[in-house]
């Protein structure tokens, strides 16, 4: 069995050092456990926050011994009731060829209603994370106009694609590559812009004109700041990630535009996916018809071999993702 341990907690960009590959016996299940191999595991720009030694909503990793995250795989070996060689479960122990799993907290999935990769996507966690934040934390109505940043990954591009289907009156995306951007058009956003092109405040003017009611945040920082200075009156941001700061050594200063909510009106929640579990079956239900009908489409990128798990994490980070980043164990 292979896995990945934590080997330093890096200062800044994690590189090569942060990670290394382990070597286990293969583990034997007790009562009540199963074995999982897994078949594939899921990279996620939050796993960035755990490799510091800070308490936060999940806790830190630990040194010298394997990550975990989201994992998806077959069951190999059973001592369980309810679970059976050959079943196909979603739990949190990735990041390794075989996890040994309480019973109790893996999820049985059913790989002939979709691809199995996709309960760790578009019908899984960063599915919900877009559905929950764009229709419950930010009210989005009919008729808004919504801007989400990071517009074509994991949580971006479902976001978009959900607010035109619960009929959105436009949607703008940013991202940061033009062949990103043609991307986010194919997939019916109304207006896309780089960011690396100018100030994100002058893109996001010439794409919305009129303003935004909505902002769905995964940038935080410029994006954040140019949101603000773009929102109408009582606009509202689901605050959902900053990714353009979780490797910064010391926090940004915060957007200077900050007293315009008062003006405005405007409301900025931040909220946890897992939160929202309540969600889940009307989720799955709404999200899955569209799938099912080809109104949505999805975009993952695939690393193959446990052994190239963190060249596929820092490839995240670094925007060499369309789509969710996945790794093929
Ligand atoms: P993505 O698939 O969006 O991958 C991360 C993307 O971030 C990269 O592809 C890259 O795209 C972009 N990025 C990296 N650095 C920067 C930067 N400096 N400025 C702008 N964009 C950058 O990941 P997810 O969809 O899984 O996650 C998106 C966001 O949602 C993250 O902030 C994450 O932390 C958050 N999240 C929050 C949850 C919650 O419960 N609150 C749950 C899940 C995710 P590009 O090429 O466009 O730069």
């Amino acid at each position: 069995n292979r896995e990945i341990h934590l080997a330093a907690r890096p200062q800044g960009w994690p590189t090569e050092d942060t990670f290394r590959l382990a070597t286990t016996d293969v583990p034997t299940p007790g009562p009540g456990q199963i074995v999982v191999r897994n078949t594939f595991m899921s990279v996620d720009p939050y796993m960035r926050g755990r490799m510091n030694d800070v308490a936060s909503y999940v806790p830190p990793f630990a040194l010298d011994a394997p990550l975990d995250g989201g994992a998806v795989g077959e069951v190999v070996a059973s001592e369980a009731d309810g679970f059976a060689v050959g079943d196909t479960v979603l739990h949190g122990l990735g990041w390794r060829e075989y996890a040994l799993l309480d019973a109790s907290t893996v999820r049985t999935v059913d790989p002939a209603l979709a691809p199995v990769s996709t309960y760790l996507g578009v019908l899984g966690m960063t599915g919900l994370t877009a559905y929950a934040g764009l229709l419950e934390v930010a009210a989005m109505q009919p008729g808004d106009t919504v801007f989400v940043s990071g517009a074509a990954g994991a949580v971006g591009s479902m976001v978009g694609q959900i607010a035109k289907l619960r009929g959105a009156g436009r949607v703008v995306g940013s991202a940061g590559s033009p062949a990103k951007v043609e991307r986010l058009r194919a997939l019916g956003f109304d207006a896309a812009f780089d960011y690396h092109d100018g100030p994100v405040l002058d893109s996001l003017r010439s794409a919305a004109p009129d303003g935004i009611d909505v902002y769905f945040d995964n940038v935080g920082g410029e994006h954040l700041e140019a949101a603000i200075g773009a929102m109408r009156q009582n606009g509202r941001a689901a605050i959902c990630g900053m990714i353009a700061q979780y490797n910064a050594a010391e926090p940004p200063a915060a957007p200077r535009n900050l007293a315009m909510i008062i003006s405005k009106r405007l409301t900025l929640r931040g909220f946890i996916v897992s939160d929202y579990g309540q969600l889940g079956e009307q989720f799955v239900q709404e999200v899955g018809g569209w799938l099912r009908d080809g109104k949505l489409s999805y975009d993952e990128t695939i690393i193959d071999g446990i052994e190239n798990a963190p060249a596929a994490f820092l490839g995240l980070l670094r925007g060499e993702n369309l789509g969710k980043m996945l790794v093929r164990v």
